[in-house]
């Protein structure tokens, strides 16, 4: 018996979700169809995150329904694996892309508490995998895999939608803070915020939407260029240049004191409070003096700061710090003025620190080179604290 090849024909319709009205409206026209179609199928794509195959399109007519089929994809994510954790309270989604390509999108419910109202969060990624290589996450571990489109990016939120749609919920935030670097990918990322926010599409109030970076001056300074788009985060992680060269390589190309001129140019602006994220790391970055280095640094800036306990990742020496080590630290922000949180960590037991299951996913390196990368880390951190700065190459895909 001969055996037939086998070939898989990737799906290379692109997502009609991350298509903008006047490009839906011209598909439309361009099938001899009624303008008020666009609204139909809008509605069908976006209303409570959308419908399924099953169900989507059956009011417009067979033809339409058939070209829609041919030309365009209801869905760009494939199957998804939900896993729960924190008593329900996290749903971690691994999305496998039509290229095969796993991303990941972490729901948050918040019950209501006091005078505040029930929040479901979801976080989302924006890349498959990451250039930047912080070595205390999971995604860094991975290195790149691609951008994005915009229709992938969206979908993730339409699928957290239809989620909560079935329990009579919404989402009420929206937070880049998944796999990848947004400002890396930054047009595909202002126009799937462009889709959130709009009325007619997703319709999320900006307000509600929070991207990260690690700190590419050049897109912070092209958003300031936009005017408010979104809340803006930064990950500082270190006050400290050296110290910070190590655990965001960025820092390399665009030493902490940049990016924080860049994000404080940001907020006057905008008129908008900026925060910064920093993952607590035992005995790295989580000293007093790094406390003293983030006061002088931030000043009297308007910012907020939040405290994350690193959640622990294969590959690195490293551990959260003790709970009274972290208050300490917030402690020291506070008495200087800069509103500090401290955030708790979410689906642990789900490794739910970005791209913590694709790497599970990807399989483990061979023993020695996880090995020699966690001595490699444990030597640079060490020159670090000693303020040496390091002179490792930045990684391939950035900073260019
Ligand atoms: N690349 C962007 C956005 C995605 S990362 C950025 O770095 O800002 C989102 C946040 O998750 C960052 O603040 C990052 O520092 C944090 N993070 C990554 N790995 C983590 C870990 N193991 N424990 C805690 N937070 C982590
Ligand atoms: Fe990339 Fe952000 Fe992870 Fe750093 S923390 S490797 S920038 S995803």
């Amino acid at each position: 018996m001969t055996a037939t090849p086998l070939t898989l024909a990737m799906d290379a319709r692109p997502g009609i979700s991350g298509m903008t009205p006047d490009e839906l409206g011209a598909w439309v026209a361009a099938h001899g169809q009624p303008s008020y179609r666009v609204r139909q199928i809008a509605d069908a794509v976006w209303k409570d995150g959308g419908q399924t195959e099953a169900t989507a399109f059956r009011t417009l007519p067979a033809a339409l329904r058939d070209a829609l089929a041919a030309d365009l994809a209801l869905d760009t994510v494939g199957d998804t694996e939900l896993r729960i954790a924190d008593g329900g309270l996290t749903e971690k989604a691994l999305h496998r892309l039509r290229d095969g390509a796993l991303i990941e999108s972490v729901l948050m419910h918040y019950p209501a508490r006091g005078a505040s109202r029930e929040r479901h969060t979801l976080c989302i990624s924006s890349q498959a995998g990451c250039a930047v290589g912080c070595p205390f996450c999971a995604t860094g571990e991975l290195g790149f895999g691609r951008d994005l489109d915009v229709a992938e990016i969206v979908d993730q939120v339409r699928h957290a939608a239809r989620r909560l749609a079935a329990d009579g919920k919404h989402l009420t935030n929206i937070v880049f803070m998944g796999m990848g670097e947004p400002l890396l990918n930054l047009d595909a990322v202002l126009a799937a915020v462009e889709a959130l926010n709009d009325p007619h599409r997703f319709g999320l109030g900006a307000r509600h939407i929070t991207v990260s970076t690690s700190g590419v001056v050049p897109g912070i300074r092209r958003l300031t260029g936009l005017g408010p788009q979104f809340t803006l985060a930064v990950s500082l992680h270190a006050a400290r240049d050296a110290l910070r060269d190590v655990l965001v390589p960025l820092n390399r190309r665009w030493p902490v004191a940049e990016v924080v001129a860049a994000a404080r140019d940001h907020g006057k602006a905008t008129g908008r409070r900026i925060s910064y994220e920093v993952t607590m790391i035992a005995g790295i970055n989580d000293t007093p003096a790094d406390a003293e280095a983030i006061v002088d640094l931030l000043g009297n800036d308007h910012a907020h700061v939040n405290l994350i306990p690193m959640n622990p990742v294969a590959h690195t020496p490293w551990n959260a710090s003790p709970m009274p080590v972290i208050e300490a630290f917030a402690a020291t922000l506070r008495e200087a003025g800069i509103g500090t949180t401290i955030r708790r960590n979410r689906g642990q037991e789900v490794g739910a620190a970005c791209g913590q299951l694709a790497a599970e996913r990807a399989g483990e390196p061979p023993a020695p080179v996880v090995a020699r990368r966690r001595e490699r880390l444990v030597m640079a951190s060490a020159e670090a604290l000693r303020g040496e700065r390091s002179d490792e190459p930045l990684p391939a895909g950035v900073g260019e």
